[in-house]
């Protein structure tokens, strides 16, 4: 009741939320307290989360930031938030996001923009900026996010809080609205490194239904967290501490690396030289993606139909050009321009040997440390409207969380301190498979 309160009181603000499930977390509430009662509670039961609106929720509407799923009520439940219920978990409604998750800045979606709890002119990142404003405003003690190029760690990082991306294959992508398949993955978004890995405890681990997901045990991430970080090998890639990141955030991020070496662990400089070269090749192949991905989108069997069509082409343009925004309509122009007979080789193949060379510079780096640090983003939230007009200067504001998606390796920001009074993050990224390392080390860190 206190958490719904506190949206009800916010949110006309925030806009953090979608759609609010009062009376579905009401039901939710009571059945976990009837199971704590026969002491059948695990750590989450009752434990009130919030949903990025890409996540299908049986019964309730999920949207995904679009016009043309603004009628969608999912006729099924995403194997993760099935899973958080099976914790016990109680939802209160689902969370804000840029039109099917493309965007640094939670300013494209069809419902409007969401506002930075910590200073309402500025953006709370994106995409999950709803999930972010959320659970930083007190509206949900922890929320759920995805990360196709830096969605969970970027907004984390921009409102104060600790995001997870898993390893590529980790979390199951059954139920999640598909944006760039080879790239997306659920994950926590909360305070502390131990609520994430709680979070991760449950949304972790093989499923069946999606095909990419790991078949590989799960630990106990909060196993972990206490371990001191004696001996731990850290890299600093000179690549992300060059031209373009904020002289503040740098200042922030080096005193933040300084506290790991005090609690033990050793720092060198490592290159990752292929980094530049991360948003050519994600803005390649994410839209790619994103084109066939979002060719399902035509009218016929869900979502927005316009009105009164002459013939079935006239339905799929017109449906698709009135329920798609501005955003989503140039990255499917980009990636069906992309995968061309004439220019595929040109353009997609050539991203995707990009790729494979930043991920072989990862591994170069990974034989010699543990974890690499760096910064989250290049510069604190900007103003709302500030990079709407200019999508490059936008995509430039996510050089330091792609290349970790092309790669599929987990990456984590944590809180680390404050520029001109907004919240900046520091990057930590692990090895495949290496989440207990990354929570470790940020919770050694908070
Ligand atoms: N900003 C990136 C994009 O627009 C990443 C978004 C995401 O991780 N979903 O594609």
């Amino acid at each position: 009741e206190a958490y719904l309160k506190r949206i009800d009181s916010t949110d006309g603000d925030l806009n953090a939320f979608i759609t609010v499930t009062a009376d579905q977390a009401r039901t939710q509430a009571a059945a976990a307290d009837e199971r704590r009662a026969s002491g059948q509670a695990g750590p989450l039961t009752g434990v009130p989360i919030a949903h990025k609106d890409i996540f299908c929720t049986q019964g309730v509407r999920t949207s995904c930031g679009s016009k043309i799923l603004d009628n969608f009520t999912a006729p099924y439940e995403s194997t993760v938030t099935h899973k958080l219920q099976d914790a016990g978990m109680v939802m209160l409604g689902k969370t804000n996001l840029d039109e099917f998750a493309m965007g640094s800045s939670t300013e494209s979606s069809f419902y409007g923009p969401t506002r930075n709890p910590w200073n309402t002119e500025v953006i709370p990142g994106g995409s999950s900026g709803g999930s972010a404003a959320a659970v930083a405003s007190g509206q949900a003690p922890v929320a759920t996010g995805t990360d196709t190029g830096g969605s969970i760690r970027q907004p984390a990082a921009l409102c104060n809080l600790t995001g997870l991306k898993p390893t590529y294959g980790r979390v199951s992508r059954w139920g999640m609205i598909a944006y760039g398949s080879s790239l997306d993955q659920g994950g926590p978004i909360a305070r502390t490194a131990e609520d994430a890995a709680l979070l991760l405890n449950s949304m972790a681990g093989f499923d069946h239904k999606d095909s990419t997901s790991k078949d590989i045990a799960v630990p106990d991430y909060t196993a972990d967290l206490d371990k001191p970080l004696d001996g731990l090998r850290i890299g600093l890639p000179k690549e992300y501490f060059g031209e373009g990141l904020n002289s503040d955030i740098a200042a922030r991020v080096q005193a933040g690396v300084q506290e790991l070496e005090k609690l033990g662990a050793t720092v060198k400089e490592i290159s990752l030289p292929r980094t530049r070269l991360s948003i050519p090749a994600y803005y390649i192949i994410a839209p790619a993606e994103a084109s066939t991905n979002l060719s399902r989108f035509d009218g016929v069997r869900f979502g927005y139909r316009c009105e009164n069509p002459t013939d079935l082409l006239d339905m799929y343009t017109r449906t698709r050009a009135e329920g798609f925004g501005e955003e989503v309509k140039r990255r499917i122009m980009v990636g069906t321009y992309a995968l061309s007979a004439g220019y595929y080789d040109a353009y997609y193949n050539k991203a995707q040997q990009l790729r494979r060379l930043i991920k072989d510079d990862f591994q170069n780096a990974f034989a010699e440390v543990d974890v690499i640090a760096g910064p989250t983003t290049p510069s604190p939230a900007w103003k709302l409207g500030a990079k709407s007009n200019d999508p490059v200067a936008m995509y430039l504001e996510d050089i330091y969380t792609l290349s970790v998606n092309l790669a599929g390796l987990p990456g984590m920001s944590v809180p680390c301190g404050q520029v001109d009074g907004l919240p900046v993050g520091l990057q930590l990224i692990g090895n495949y498979f290496a989440e207990a390392q990354l929570l470790n080390v940020a919770h050694q860190y908070q």
